[in-house]
């Protein structure tokens, strides 16, 4: 019989000097070491169920991907591509563009020799945008993130985060030296007591996702928005779910709940609606971004966007200011598959977003459920723990303005079918 990982696992910690004095020369030895806790750690990932399988994908980003192993073409109900924009032949060129004149990349961070005229321009019209006053470009939203509340905040200083907040928005909260006020989520009762509680404090910053990314709710901001006006703090918003979509020209949610002008700090992606590329941004006031250039660390010690991702993005931007016609068509396509699921007898999380999560409860049926959705067709993809709370385990389809009423038609169909296989549903 095999032994499990906890069984290995506690069996190595029984017997922590196991590798070393065998004789074996010392670098082996430590590396035997390594491997053996590990393979234990592996082993307990596996056994809990919540190993994370990459499928390879051989086509561009969109609705209709081949992936390797799965014949003919799939429907892709997984990606952050809510407009579809990621393979919009606009944005691509724009790309191809930005590569041949500005070439590969810069060899160098912002500071140094690494900003082009691109990146300037790019910064300004995120600014545009989101009608604020300068904008900062990074490597990825997780940089902006990790890099913003460490360069603002000090020991005398206080964030106060919502407890659902993304995993990057937690480790930048690590990393700063100010004193920190976990709420319960989006429970502005409990928000209230930990403003009270962070009164003594310089600066008070309030810290929440607009969107949730694993449960596709939204924010209160505008009860945020008064509790801060009340307690004189500030609002800090990640928008990585939101940007280029949510609100009437999808400025995203703070335009969404009316208060573009009361939230002060904005970070959010150019990963996803934004041409799917890559670079993260902080937007908000020009003291606020001119002191992350001087001392932001994954600003200032990484690389600088490529020209063909900035490219890509400014093109995007260039869209979604032109028109929200691309945006406008996915509202109903949202509402008309959370309503086919609901019927059928699924919870779905959230209300209203392109993220709609099929909540299961356990890690198995959900990787088994998405290994059965595949077999139809259907790329979707089980969330379990550590990515979502134990016992939380969900399915989390995402609706993007690429897919025709028939693949939302398609996909509902096969979630009916390994729904019923499975007994999630009758
Ligand atoms: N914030 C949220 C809410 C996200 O969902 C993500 C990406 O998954 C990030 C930040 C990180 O964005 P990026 O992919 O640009 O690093």
């Amino acid at each position: 019989m095999l032994l499990s990982g906890r069984v290995l696992l506690a069996a190595w910690r029984r017997r922590p000097g196991l590798g070393l004095g065998l004789g074996l020369p010392r670098a082996r030895s430590a590396l035997a070491q390594l491997n053996a806790v590990l393979g234990a750690e592996l082993e307990l990932i596996r056994d809990a169920g919540t190993w994370k399988n990459e499928r390879i994908i051989t086509s561009r980003q969109g609705a209709h991907i081949n992936v390797q192993g799965s014949e003919g073409a799939i429907l892709n109900f997984c990606a952050n591509n809510y407009l579809g924009l990621s393979s919009h032949p606009a944005v691509i060129q724009s790309g191809i563009e930005a590569l041949d004149q500005y070439g590969a990349g810069l060899s160098s961070v912002r500071f140094i020799c690494g900003t082009q005229n691109l990146h300037k321009n790019l910064e300004a019209k995120i600014a545009k945008f989101h009608q604020r006053e300068d904008a900062i470009l990074y490597a990825s939203c997780f940089d902006a993130n990790a890099g913003i509340f460490e360069a603002l905040l000090t020991p005398e200083d206080a964030l106060i985060s919502d407890e659902l907040n993304h995993a990057s928005i937690i480790d930048g909260v690590r990393l700063c030296k100010a004193n920190k006020y976990r709420y319960k989520h989006m429970d502005l009762a409990d928000l209230e007591a930990k403003l009270q509680e962070a009164q003594k404090h310089r600066i008070r910053l309030i810290v929440t996702d607009g969107v949730f990314s694993m449960d596709g709710d939204v924010a209160p901001l505008k009860e945020i928005c008064d509790l801060s006006d009340k307690y004189h703090a500030l609002v800090f918003i990640d928008e990585c779910h939101a940007t280029g979509f949510m609100g009437p020209n999808g400025r995203g949610t703070d335009e969404l709940l009316g208060v573009m002008d009361r939230v002060h700090i904005v970070n959010s992606t150019l990963g996803k609606a934004l041409g799917g590329a890559a670079g993260g941004y902080t937007t908000g006031p020009k003291a606020v971004v001119d002191l992350l250039r001087q001392r932001s660390r994954p600003y200032l010690f990484s690389n600088t966007l490529p020209p063909p991702v900035v490219g890509c993005a400014s093109k995007a931007l260039d869209l979604l200011m032109d028109s929200n016609d691309i945006a406008r068509t996915m509202a109903s396509k949202v509402k008309w598959f959370r309503s086919q699921m609901t019927a059928a007898g699924f919870s779905i999380g959230g209300m209203d977003h392109p993220i709609c999560p099929v909540m299961l409860g356990d890690a198995r049926l959900a990787s088994a459920m998405a290994e059965d959705m595949l077999q139809r067709g259907i790329y979707v993809i089980g969330f379990s723990f550590p990515v979502v709370p134990k016992g939380k385990a969900r399915i989390r389809v995402q609706i993007s303005a690429s897919h025709s009423e028939q693949d939302i038609n398609r996909c509902v169909q096969a979630f009916l079918e390994v729904g019923h296989k499975h007994g999630v549903i009758p």
